[in-house]
């Protein structure tokens, strides 16, 4: 019997994990502080509830997958939270599949881990925690082929993998509590500042009078390729079915692009590491959010950074 799952934050991204854990066949109950949202699952006969704790009394697992630290802790020890206040706790998995930075993962788990279980579940002697946030985005949530990365007990890990695997395609196990964070979070630092190396490169190129996808060609096949220039390249025309072909609609919007780079850099701090290169691309992508392009994709560095059009 597939277990009862209560999904929290249902997003762009949430909506169609937890709609693939339905169609999956698992028993899903969901909560939102969208009303808009608790409607479209009510309206199908999935279960809504009014509050997180609501949620965690008739579920065995929780997913959460919300924007920020903040609204994580929130859902987690807030008022009528998953924890508040509780000692005993009905879901014996805990998973956050949000990006958040990894003192927070470990905050959350460290908590979880002093609580009990209502009823013991199998093996299971104490509620668990794992951080689990995701690769892919808005395209791969739909399609259920996400990439999941995972930070906790691994038998945890084990355990989760099926329920994981209704919404992806992959999970990679990265070790104890927060590794899972700190894995999403290294990626994205690398990504942004890979980005915004291919944007500054292209503008140069263009300047000095080579075709962008002229290029792109000579990218591609030598030292310089990336992800930024063969899969998501930042300048429009280059490449069909990427958002700078669609004015840098859909995609991951650039205040979540900073958001991360805030975490990046608050988890370097944390740890005594210096990472000017991370600072500079927050500034940059600070800068884009000011300028009003806050839920554009973040290949629009090129185009509204870069190169100055419509400023
Ligand atoms: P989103 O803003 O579209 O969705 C978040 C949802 O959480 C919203 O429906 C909101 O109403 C709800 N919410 C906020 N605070 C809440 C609270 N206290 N209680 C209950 N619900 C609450 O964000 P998203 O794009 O779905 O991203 C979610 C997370 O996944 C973020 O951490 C993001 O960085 C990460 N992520 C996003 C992408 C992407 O491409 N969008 C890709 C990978 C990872």
């Amino acid at each position: 019997q597939l277990e009862r799952v209560g999904f929290i934050g249902l997003g762009n991204m949430g909506y169609h994990m937890a709609k693939n854990l339905i169609t999956a066949g698992y028993k899903v109950t969901v909560h939102d502080i969208n009303d808009n949202t608790m409607k479209k699952f009510s309206e199908k006969g999935v279960p809504t509830k009014e509050t997180p704790c609501q949620v965690a009394e008739s579920s065995d697992v929780i997913i959460t997958m919300l924007p920020t630290s903040s609204n994580v802790l929130d859902v987690y020890f807030g008022q009528n939270g998953l924890i508040e206040s509780q000692n005993h706790l009905s879901p014996w998995l805990f998973i956050d599949s949000s990006t958040v930075d990894p003192q927070t993962s470990r905050k959350i788990s460290m908590s979880i881990s002093k609580c009990h279980l209502k009823e013991k579940k199998g093996y299971v002697e104490k509620p668990i925690m794992l951080d689990a946030p995701v690769s892919g985005g808005v395209p791969a949530a739909e399609a259920g082929t996400l990439t999941f990365m995972v930070g906790g007990l691994e038998a945890a890990y084990l355990a989760a993998e099926p329920l994981l695997l209704a919404m992806g395609k992959r999970t990679i196990y990265c070790g104890g509590s927060g590794n899972g964070a700190a894995a999403k979070i290294c990626n994205n630092l690398a990504m942004a500042i890979s980005m915004i190396g291919v944007s500054e490169a292209f503008a140069l190129g263009q300047n000095l009078g080579i075709r962008a996808s002229t290029l792109t060609n000579i990218f591609n096949s030598s030292s310089a390729r990336c992800w930024s220039s063969d899969t998501y390249n930042p300048v429009p025309g280059v490449m069909p079915g990427v958002p700078s072909s669609r004015n840098y609609d859909g995609g991951f919007a650039s205040k979540l692009m900073a958001k991360d780079l805030g975490l990046a850099i608050t988890s370097a701090a944390e740890v005594g590491l210096e990472s000017p290169l991370t600072s500079k691309a927050h500034n940059i992508y600070k800068r884009l959010c000011e300028k009003g392009y806050d839920s554009k994709d973040f290949s629009c560095v090129f185009r509204h950074y870069y190169s100055g059009k419509d400023e």
